[in-house]
């Protein structure tokens, strides 16, 4: 847990890198091992492929590649693999883990997410529905989500996100879909339909808790290609994430990694990268070196510019890539007594969204609040003003404890999720997947289809990167 603008100690990279790390214990994926990652003794010192970045998007191209019978280093910048993949403990409660990233997926949405669980036999369960819900839309507490003389209103704006998603195809890359002109602010999408307060107010709820900035300042580009992914409709964009993984995502990973024959290294953050004639030498902090034939750099957007490339990559990329995308969602987890089961909250107070995390048993349930840090000045200690928070829905409530992982003030993220200024979504999704020499970019961030910002946009981008960079090794050359 750390307050805004200081980093946690588990977000830090350690100095004392763990080599050849080899057992999922030592991975951070915080279950006993199963196994031990083999290759861990291997003194090659040349790989196929080196991909930096252990996020879902790295681990699965690191596997893939694997699977087609390359070599391949994955080095992770800090001490544990998942990147928005996160399990812990809960503060307090070393026995309860809770997701302070990535948690909900749709099987019968999102096939490459399915098709992972499948091939691991790995289960999901359904989340039990709602046992309260409460509103603060158009300044007042509310039990449905705005006053009944606004539904029209509601049915309008609806259909308006309906009607312009549908000018994206699930299945073909979003930059085809000739939808520059959808690349607006979420405020001028809107404006037309001069929406009234409690109606607005429960729409921008849903746009800060995923966008995790100020809506008048987030493209609404990805929102509609995302209402595009979930069947074009904006209900389930917000609803259709229901099903958990059994054993929490890090079974996933550890899935993924264990047995495959991937060299992982922790704590191994990449400061530079150089390409030469026979392949790229990549340099970690303290200075040790990784050399392979072809590089996929699988980190989050906001951070790339921190890895020094030589020679440097082309100047688009380095225009895009120098200014921050703004996205800084919060994710809270919060011990809460005296709510009613599994609650519900959405509207336009200090959290945006709270909703069921995992009841406890003894009258007490972890709920997630969400918000964005320009929605509120968050300082998780402060459990008083977190209740506060909480009490505008629930004012019964009676909140134990706070924790969460600052993903902004985390130097291997600083951001959560990718939302673009407006004007800019198309150019740097073009421009991100441009493969340079002997390297290529993966990761949901810039992932073409429907499904970016999601953990199926982190496969789908690493599934695009292990087919260029495998297409690559054949050649014996890079375009
Ligand atoms: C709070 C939150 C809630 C979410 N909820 C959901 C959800 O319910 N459902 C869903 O589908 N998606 C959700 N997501 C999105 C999902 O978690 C991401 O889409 C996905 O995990 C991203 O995977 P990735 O591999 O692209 O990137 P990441 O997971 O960010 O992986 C990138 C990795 O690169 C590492 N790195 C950074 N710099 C360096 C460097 N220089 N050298 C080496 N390593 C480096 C990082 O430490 C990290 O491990 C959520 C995200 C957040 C933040």
């Amino acid at each position: 847990m750390a307050p805004r603008g200081k980093s946690s100690p588990a977000c830090r990279p350690s100095v004392a890198a763990h080599h050849w790390v080899a057992r999922a214990g030592d991975l951070g994926l915080s279950r006993t091992p199963r196994g031990v990652i083999d290759s861990m003794s291997s003194s090659k010192t040349m790989y196929d492929v080196a991909v930096i970045g252990g996020g879902l998007s790295g681990v699965t191209a690191a596997r893939d590649l694997r699977d087609r019978g390359y070599s391949v280093v994955l080095l992770e910048g800090s001490q544990r693999l998942g990147g928005r993949i996160f399990a812990r403990p809960f503060a307090g409660l070393p026995d309860v883990s809770v997701d302070f990233g990535g948690t909900w997926v749709n099987t019968s949405m999102q096939p490459l997410m399915n098709s992972e669980l499948t091939r691991y036999g790995i289960a999901v369960r359904g989340d039990l529905p709602s046992g309260g819900a409460a509103f603060h839309t158009g300044g007042a507490w509310r039990s449905m989500p705005v006053p009944p003389d606004q539904l029209h209103d509601l049915e309008r704006a609806l259909m308006h996100l309906r009607t312009a998603s549908q000018r994206f195809t699930p299945g073909l890359k979003v930059t085809q879909a000739g939808v520059r002109d959808l690349d607006v602010s979420v405020d001028e999408f809107f404006a037309p339909l001069n929406l009234p307060d409690a109606t607005r107010d429960l729409l921008y709820s849903i746009v800060v808790v995923y966008g995790g900035w100020d809506p008048g300042k987030l493209s609404v580009f990805s929102f509609l290609s995302q209402i595009a992914a979930f069947g074009h409709s904006p209900y389930l964009f917000y609803g259709a994430l229901t099903e958990r993984i059994v054993g929490g995502l890090h079974t996933l990973l550890e899935a993924m990694v264990l047995g495959s024959g991937i060299d992982i290294r922790l704590s191994h953050r990449v400061v530079a990268v150089e390409r030469g004639p026979d392949g790229v030498t990549v340099r970690h902090e303290g200075g040790g070196l990784v050399e392979a034939r072809e590089c996929i750099v699988a980190v989050p957007t906001n951070v790339i510019r921190h890895i020094d490339f030589t020679p440097p990559l082309n100047p688009d990329k380095q225009r895009l890539l120098g200014r921050n995308h703004m996205s800084r969602a919060i994710k809270c987890a919060i011990r809460v007594r005296n709510l009613p089961p599994r609650p519900l909250a959405m509207g336009s107070r200090g959290f945006h969204m709270i909703c069921s995390g995992k009841e406890l048993g003894d009258g007490t349930e972890i709920v997630y609040g969400f918000s964005s840090e320009h929605h509120m000045d968050f300082d998780p200690r402060d459990v008083g003003r977190v209740q506060e928070w909480v009490r505008e829905y629930f004012p019964a409530a009676e909140v134990l404890t706070v924790d969460f992982h600052d993903y902004g003030a985390d130097p291997l993220f600083d951001g959560t999720y990718r939302i673009d200024w407006p004007g800019e979504a198309v150019d740097f999704l073009m421009t991100m997947n441009e493969p340079e020499d002997r390297i290529v970019f993966a990761g949901t961030d810039i992932d073409e289809s429907v499904w970016r910002t999601w953990m199926e946009g982190a496969l789908s981008s690493s599934r695009v990167a292990v087919d260029v960079v495998t297409a690559n090794l054949r050649q014996g050359r890079t375009p």
